[in-house]
């Protein structure tokens, strides 16, 4: 059964809160005993939108549905929690990325694996490293080549 990674990701209406809802949803499609989630972190937003700053982490679990499946239970989730899509990168209360399942390499209009911004965002990287320190990417690259230090120094442990 394939291991899948997430990003959690939110800045409105109490994000911390925000994030250990999403888990409880999350661990409602995983196999039982196989969630993990990382440490918090704040975050600058990404973007010219003047908003507040995000709490991120990301969750791993294994899961018997298929990438779209996966896909439309995260949007429920995401859509359970308020989320609007009002603006690009625009604040929210829940944002939720399929980074990474297992090692499969997915291209179709709805979904992009891995997530096609993982490899620049600090907030992705640190989180997922913490989970998964050996962790190499479908592309081969290292996970642990990708993080320097200026992206340890740009997130904040909650
Ligand atoms: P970004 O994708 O740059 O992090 P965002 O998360 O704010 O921005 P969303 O509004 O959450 O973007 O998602 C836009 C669309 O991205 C979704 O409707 C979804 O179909 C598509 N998408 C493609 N690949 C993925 C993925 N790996 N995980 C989540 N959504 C994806
Ligand atoms: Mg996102
Ligand atoms: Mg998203």
């Amino acid at each position: 059964m394939p291991l899948v990674f997430v990003a959690l990701g939110a800045n409105l209406e109490q994000p911390k809160q925000q994030l250990d809802s999403a888990c409880q949803a999350l661990s409602a499609l995983a196999q039982p005993g196989t969630l993990r989630v990382s440490p918090y972190y704040r975050s600058a937003p990404m973007g010219e939108v003047e908003q507040p700053d995000y709490v991120n982490a990301v969750a791993s679990f294994q899961t018997e549905l298929a990438p779209l499946t996966l896909l439309d239970e995260l949007q429920r989730i995401e859509l359970e929690q308020g989320r609007q899509r009002l603006v690009r990168w625009g604040p929210r209360t829940l944002d939720l990325d399929l980074l990474l399942y297992g090692d499969e390499i997915i291209n179709t209009p709805r979904l992009t694996v891995p997530h096609y911004g993982m490899k620049q965002r600090a907030f992705v990287l640190v989180p997922l490293a913490d989970l998964a320190p050996d962790l190499q990417l479908p592309c081969q690259t290292r996970l642990a080549a990708l993080i320097t230090q200026s992206m340890r120094n740009e997130l904040i442990p909650l």
